[in-house]
């Protein structure tokens, strides 16, 4: 009986956080942005928290005032929107602004219960402070990490293992020894200027589950030597080997196993584990989604 107890307890510690906004109409894309829903209704049963867009002060701890004015405006050049690579839209702002809502809202549940919160969105590693690439016009983990730090959670570790190089978190954190970045992605892929983190990993073109597990297990000891107070993951799908924009080659197999050791990892030093799904591009969009409901499945159990 108190052990059906502690699991119930043991279960709501794990807060799933989702908008709807989240599916935002960016016109035919190889970026699937109903991935989200399609996510959240694989955990139908459970509830979700729903966020508020992130303020625009909020923004302002990472990103420049000139950048918010071009997208609060839309403002944005031929040249910002290419880079970017999504079309403006207030729809489009309003929707990503609630996803870094959503990273904030769970970076402050995993913290206050020192377990963990899953965003069922997120992971936006592209952006810069004065500029938007690669789909992502926020940094989101950047925003959530500044703000935990602001209420005195200054050591952090961001453990990015999407296919492609955490260009904009690197750059970010450059010179904030509080916060160790890691990176591990496919070398020779977008971004082809991958600014320094504490920990870069540029993995060759197929790589495979093997080669890949190995190399995490010698990274995470390196992340948590860093003694955070509070771990980031960004559970990408795009190392997947039917990703139309990933060349890692893992299987689903491999990628659910990569979940259970980072989950395992932060759990193992009692550290809360504030997850985001980050990329995902599969050929086929339930794949894509199959492997980030597997994410949400390892550290459901976890
Ligand atoms: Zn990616």
């Amino acid at each position: 009986m108190a052990g059906a107890a502690s699991q119930t307890e043991h279960e709501l510690k794990e807060t799933l956080i989702f908008s709807p906004r989240y599916a935002i109409d960016i016109g035919p894309h190889v970026f699937p942005t109903r991935k989200y829903s399609l996510v959240r209704e694989r955990f139908a049963d459970r509830p979700v928290k729903e966020p508020g867009p992130a303020t625009w002060e909020q923004l302002a701890l990472v990103h420049t005032p000139e950048y918010l004015t071009k997208l609060r405006d839309g403002t944005m050049t031929r040249e910002d929107i290419a880079q970017l690579e999504l079309p403006w839209s207030r729809e489009m702002v309003d929707g990503f602004r609630t996803m870094v809502g959503g990273t904030i809202e769970a970076a402050a549940s995993a913290v206050s219960s020192r377990h963990g919160a899953i965003h069922i969105g997120g992971g936006l590693h592209h952006a810069f402070p004065n500029h938007g690439e690669g789909f992502c016009p926020f940094n989101d983990v950047a925003v959530a990490a500044r703000l935990l730090q602001l209420q005195g959670v200054e050591r952090l570790a961001i453990i990015d293992l999407d296919v492609h190089h955490g260009n904009g978190t690197a750059f970010i954190f450059e010179s904030d020894p509080r916060v160790f970045t890691f990176s591990m992605h496919q070398q020779h892929n977008y971004p082809m200027w991958k600014p320094r983190g504490s920990l870069d990993i540029g993995l060759p073109d197929g790589a495979g589950d093997v080669a890949y597990l190995r190399e995490l297990e010698r990274a995470l000891p390196q992340a948590l030597a860093h003694r955070p107070e509070a771990i980031f993951y960004l559970a990408g799908a795009d190392p997947y080997e039917d990703d139309l924009l990933g060349g890692l080659r893992l299987t689903k197999g491999g990628l659910r196993q990569r979940d259970r050791m980072v989950i395992d990892a932060v759990r193992g030093a009692s550290l809360p584990i504030v997850i985001t799904l980050a990329g995902g591009y599969a050929r086929r969009l339930e794949d894509t989604v199959a492997i980030h409901a597997a994410t949400i499945e390892e550290a459901l159990a976890a």
